[in-house]
Formats: C-alpha cells, sequence, structure tokens
C-alpha cells in the first residue's frame, strides 16, 4: 500500500505518526511500499485567536514533532523557548495570562496570522508552513473554516449557572479539573472539508484512526459534514488505536471528554463509539492495550476486528510495532 491517510490530533496523534513513519522507513509495516505517502488530516477545532494571532495548536504540535521543532518534554510548542513576549504582555495587564505563547511559537503565529490577513485559507497557510518543516506528511488541516470547541462548565456566580469557555481555557487554566457538562463545537456543522481532504479519505489504501482524543481530536474531523461519508464509502480499511489504556487516558483530557459525552472510560466504549463500518460507525479494526485483552470479545461481537497488544508509545520501535499491528489487523 502506498497511501496512508491519519485523522490526527495534537500529542498523541504525533506520536503515532512518527512511529508510523519510523516503521515505513524500517520497512516493518506488513504491505507498506517503502515510498508509501502519509497524509494527515489534523483537527482544527482546538484553533483559538489570542492577541491578535492564530493559533493551531494541533497543526503545530503534528509540524513540529515531525519537523523535529517540538520541546518533547512540554509535548507543545517550540525546543529551547524563550518567554519574553508572555512576560511583557503580563506586564501591560494583557488578557489572556494563562495561554503559552512561546517567542519562537509567536514567529509561526505572525506568518500564519499575517498569510490569512493576506487572504490565503488554512490549508494554503499549512503547506507554506511546512516548507520550512519538511514533516515528511502531507499535512491538511480538516476544514479552513473556523470551527472552535467550547466547554459548559458550573459556575454558581452566573445566573443560569453554568459558563461557556473556549477548549483551551479548559484545557489550560482550569486543567480539565472541573467536570465538562456539555461540549459544543461552534461551527463544526457549518464547515466545509479542507482542499484535499475528503480525496484523501476516498484514494487511500489505509485510513488510520491514531490514539487521538475521540471528542475533540477524532470526534470533530469527523463531525466535519462529508468527511464521515467518505469513510463510509472508501475502499481502504479504516483502523483505531485505542487512546484508552486501563480504563483512563494515557495523558491529557480523553476521560473528561467522554464522560461528558456519556460514553464508557474503556477501550471496548470508545471502540464501541466509533462503531463498526458495517453498521454505520466508521472502524473496521481496532486495536487495544494487553490490559484491556476483556474488550476484545465486545468488540468483535460489534462486527469490528480486535486485538490487545502493548499500545504505550514508549519509543520509535514500540510506537511503529503498533502500527504494524494496527495494519495486519485489517489487512490479513
Ligand atoms: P492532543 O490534541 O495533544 O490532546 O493529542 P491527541 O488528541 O492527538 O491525543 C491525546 C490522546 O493521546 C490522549 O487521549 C491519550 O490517552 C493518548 N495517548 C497519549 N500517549 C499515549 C500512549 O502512549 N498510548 C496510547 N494508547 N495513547 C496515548
Ligand atoms: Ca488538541
Amino acid at each position: 500500500m502506498r497511501n496512508i491517510t491519519v485523522l490526527s490530533g495534537g500529542m498523541g496523534g504525533a506520536r503515532f505518526l512518527q512511529g508510523l513513519l519510523h516503521g515505513i522507513a524500517a520497512g516493518t509495516l506488513p504491505g507498506v511500499a517503502p515510498d508509501a505517502q502519509v497524509t494527515v488530516v489534523a483537527n482544527t477545532a482546538d484553533d483559538i485567536w489570542v492577541h491578535g494571532l492564530k493559533v493551531c495548536p494541533d497543526l503545530d504540535t503534528v509540524m513540529y514533532t515531525l519537523g523535529q521543532g517540538i520541546d518533547l518534554e512540554r509535548g507543545w510548542g517550540r525546543r529551547e523557548e524563550t518567554w519574553s513576549v508572555k512576560t511583557e504582555l503580563a506586564e501591560y495587564g494583557v488578557e489572556p495570562t494563562w495561554f503559552g505563547l512561546g517567542d519562537r511559537d509567536v514567529a509561526t503565529h505572525l506568518v500564519r496570522t499575517q498569510m490569512l490577513e493576506a487572504g490565503y485559507v488554512l490549508s494554503e497557510v499549512t503547506e507554506a508552513l511546512c516548507k520550512r518543516w519538511q514533516p515528511g506528511v502531507r499535512l491538511l488541516p480538516m476544514t479552513d473554516d473556523r470551527v472552535e470547541t467550547h466547554v459548559a462548565i458550573a459556575d454558581p456566580d452566573s445566573p443560569s449557572g453554568r459558563r461557556v469557555v473556549h477548549f483551551q481555557e479548559y484545557w489550560v487554566r482550569l486543567r480539565a479539573a472541573v467536570p465538562a457538562e456539555t461540549v459544543v463545537f461552534v461551527g463544526l456543522d457549518e464547515s466545509t472539508p479542507a482542499p484535499g481532504v475528503l480525496d484523501a479519505i476516498t484514494d487511500a489504501d489505509l485510513v488510520v484512526l491514531p490514539p487521538s482524543n475521540p471528542v475533540v481530536s477524532v470526534g470533530t474531523i469527523l463531525g466535519v459534514p462529508r468527511l464521515r461519508a467518505a469513510i463510509a464509502a472508501t475502499r481502504a480499511p479504516v483502523v483505531g488505536v485505542s487512546p484508552i489504556v486501563g480504563g483512563t487516558h494515557v495523558r491529557g483530557m480523553a476521560e473528561q471528554m467522554l464522560t461528558s459525552i456519556g460514553v464508557e472510560v474503556s477501550a471496548a466504549g470508545v471502540g464501541l463509539h466509533y462503531g463498526a463500518r458495517s453498521s454505520g460507525g466508521v472502524l473496521d479494526g481496532w486495536l487495544v492495550d494487553e490490559r484491556d485483552a476483556d474488550a476484545v470479545p465486545r468488540i468483535e461481537d460489534a462486527g469490528i476486528a480486535c486485538r490487545a497488544v502493548p499500545l504505550m508509545m514508549t519509543d520509535h520501535d514500540a510506537t511503529a510495532a503498533m502500527a504494524a499491528a494496527a495494519i495486519a489487523l485489517v489487512t490479513a
């Protein structure tokens, strides 16, 4: 197979992609050509305008991670970052002070914002930024339209008893420490897939749902109108990797997000939430962690091929082995 399309969020998706590219280069993925092309359809519902700048956290995490520019410890933003701009803005008392805007990162956001204001769309801007970073994949935003995830939280001081915050405020300022009552995807229903997105799914030899957040990463991508229909119709097998291991997320806040939409927080719960392609869902195969082997019969009963293998992305070899197992599951 030559064309692999991955629907990715930020950190979980980016790490999986590192392993996938490593496996392609090493020739350890069954049936995958050494010159196979990977297309990434990235979530843009985390995007936010701050200080007049357009910030695209998931696109940038994928671009920086695959382009060797990421801060490995933090998992987002540039390595060898400094924070003078953030400190200066705080001295002016300008809100939001909770958003991490590093000096090197600001340059990316300046280029992006200037291009958008000059009339280029996000997919064109992303292509231009990738000329520098050479991520080794074709990186596409899910849409060029503005889509934002907002989260409703309890707020006793508000007359309605609740308050709606941007997903970034929920995650970065509130650290996802308060329950999410509902999650709202502003603009999603009216959005259009970015150029190349539907073709990337239709013409793929394999579609992968990496272990990204099933609600606010993969969930939003699948929510772009016509994208789900393209998944239903593609001749390519669709395989997913569970981000839930041993009953919770490995890192992040998938647990809070799944709870807010009433989905069981387990590898089986997420697999069944995605559903079998044969009955209106999106999956042909679902990979769960060894610790979640008890999920296998439940998933198979739903018409989805399932296997339990180690799913911790500890290094590129381990992650490439996950990718190999995912591919074998739906192509054997
Ligand atoms: P974000 O946009 O930065 O939140 O990243 P993603 O949505 O792409 O991925 C977040 C998900 O990655 C979380 O739900 C984690 O549970 C999952 N994740 C992170 N590390 C691992 C890992 O080593 N193994 C598995 N299976 N999932 C992981
Ligand atoms: Ca994200």
